[in-house]
């Protein structure tokens, strides 16, 4: 078998948690019995099993324990697994089920499921991709992505629960780990975050239409956010905590020429005074409301209380504009490159990072739409792109596997020279094609990398790097 040594010796420590399989219990069983079956995936092991090895021309580029490896189970992810188990794909999720809305009465605009718990959609998302033979869902936190020969596979170490570490091998890594939200330490915040204090108002404003609202921000982005909410509320006051400046008033001028005016005519507020906390009075948590609606109004009611302990204001509810940060940095430390604080994703390669072969979805890639919608696009684009992908390496290993071992040959020698022919170098033999002359990387063939292990192919591991290297850039 052609699984990499530390694959064998990782996964054989602990998939019998992760395989509660449904359609491969004889592939669970064997897994149980005999460890070094289960350094291929059941996928894998279902298609292979029995023929006593595996024709090169039908083997895949390269071989892993997975197709993919999706870290994280919100939204996101569960896209992600859906549209990879209805292409049978051989994946493992791992989820460490801290999700960004887990502390919300209720999930909107999610059509279909208007209104429902998060809780309930996942549950019934998981439901349903469980049904799908070739995928696993287990909980977890993975601790490390490390890119292998060329990137062209990926060690995952993971923690189970009960001090379980474990380590697979992957041809691919989703990264669906959300962001998480950086609350200020007043008191009254954090307790009541997503049940009154809310982020944004499609997610829960229409429940607290035409009440007394209250924007938590400093003074620019309040300023802008009443833009947002004015179609919904009327009585607004904006708690700036101390922001109100005239320097911050003249960086609000810069984004918002005539904010001042513009909050005058809408008889908006602001109270500059610093927040020493906010206090509930009365829950608006309906325990009788129809679940069947997709909105039903929640009257909270709210005592905002400040440092100067004079004259508190009542609000039914705010929303807020606090920052946020990466949930995990798994991906940063794999190499995966950052924009702002999101992992940079290409939206024309199906949400790959400059990692090749690790994606980003969900609210923590780049394209800076954080809502369950885009999370649930997000997670099919890249599992479409992500298949076919596959698949392309597939057919060039086959192809060459198929008898045309000499043009693969040639190939990679093509691609060595391109790789050494820099203009400038004194070897430079001229411009042969633009594509080579702006090629992104400049991996260095050593004896090392062109690796000793063979593969089912019959391709060395180093030349299926130079084979993905040269897909990846024709994407
Ligand atoms: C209060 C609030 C209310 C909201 N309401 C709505 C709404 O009504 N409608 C709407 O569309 N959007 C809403 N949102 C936004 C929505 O929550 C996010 O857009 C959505 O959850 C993003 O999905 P995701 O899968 O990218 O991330 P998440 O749902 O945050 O999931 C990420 C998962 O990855 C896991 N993870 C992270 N690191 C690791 C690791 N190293 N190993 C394993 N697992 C890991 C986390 O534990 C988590 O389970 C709301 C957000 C908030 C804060």
């Amino acid at each position: 078998m052609a699984c990499a040594p530390e694959a064998v010796l990782g996964a054989s420590s602990t998939l019998s948690l992760a395989r509660p399989r449904k359609a491969s219990k004889t592939a669970a069983m064997l897994d149980h019995r005999n460890l070094r079956l289960t350094c291929i995936g059941a996928g894998m092991a279902r298609k292979f099993r029995g023929a006593g090895g595996v024709p090169p021309a039908l083997a895949p580029a390269v071989l892993a324990d997975y197709d993919a490896i999706i870290v994280g189970g919100g939204p996101a992810g569960l896209a992600a697994l859906s549209g990879l188990a209805r292409v049978r794909r051989n994946v493992l999720l791992i989820d460490s089920g801290e999700y960004r809305n887990d502390p919300t009465r209720h999930a909107h605009d999610i059509l279909g499921f208007d209104g429902v718990t998060p809780a309930w959609l996942r549950f019934a998302a998981r439901k349903q991709i469980s049904d799908y033979g070739t995928v696993d869902l287990v909980n977890g936190t993975v601790t490390a992505v490390q890119p292998q020969k060329n990137n062209t596979f990926f060690k995952v170490l993971a923690d189970y629960p009960g001090n379980k570490s474990v380590s697979f091998t992957t041809r691919k890594v989703v990264l669906a780990t959300g962001m998480q939200d950086i609350l200020p330490s007043t008191p009254g915040i954090k307790e009541n975050w997503g049940k009154g204090i809310y982020w944004c108002p499609w997610c829960d404003g229409h429940e607290h239409a035409d009440q007394d609202l209250g924007i938590l921000a400093h003074l620019d982005s309040a300023v802008t956010s009443v833009r947002e909410i004015l179609t919904l509320n009327t009585d607004i006051v904006l708690f700036v905590n101390g922001t109100d400046t005239p320097e911050n008033r003249n960086i609000t001028t810069t984004k918002f020429p005539g904010w001042e005016t513009y909050l005058k005519l809408q008889n908006v507020r602001i109270e500059n005074r610093t927040l020493a906390s906010i206090t509930r009075l009365r829950d608006g948590a309906s325990p009788y409301a129809d679940p069947s609606l997709p909105t039903h109004p929640e009257h909270d009611l709210f005592q905002v209380d400040f440092e100067d302990g004079q004259n508190p204001v009542l609000r039914n509810a705010f929303f807020a504009d606090f920052p946020s940060e990466q949930h995990s940095n798994v991906g940063p430390e794999a190499g995966v490159a950052l924009y702002g604080n999101k992992l940079a994703a290409d939206g024309k390669g199906g949400l790959v990072t400059n990692v090749p072969g690790i994606f980003a979805i969900g609210d923590a890639n780049s394209d800076n739409v954080t809502n369950v919608p885009h999370a649930f696009f997000t997670g099919k684009r890249t599992a479409v792109f992500l298949h076919v992908q596959l698949e392309r390496e597939n057919s060039v290993a086959q192809i060459a596997a198929a008898g045309e071992k000499r043009d693969g040959e040639e190939s990679m020698m093509r691609d060595v020279w391109a790789r050494m022919n820099e203009p400038g170098d004194i070897t430079h033999a001229g411009i042969i094609l633009n594509a080579i002359k702006t090629r992104p990387r400049r991996a260095v063939l050593t004896k090392s990398n062109t690796g000793s292990e063979g593969s089912a192919s019959g391709i060395p591991v180093g030349v299926q790097a130079v084979i993905q290297s040269k897909m990846d850039f024709a994407r």
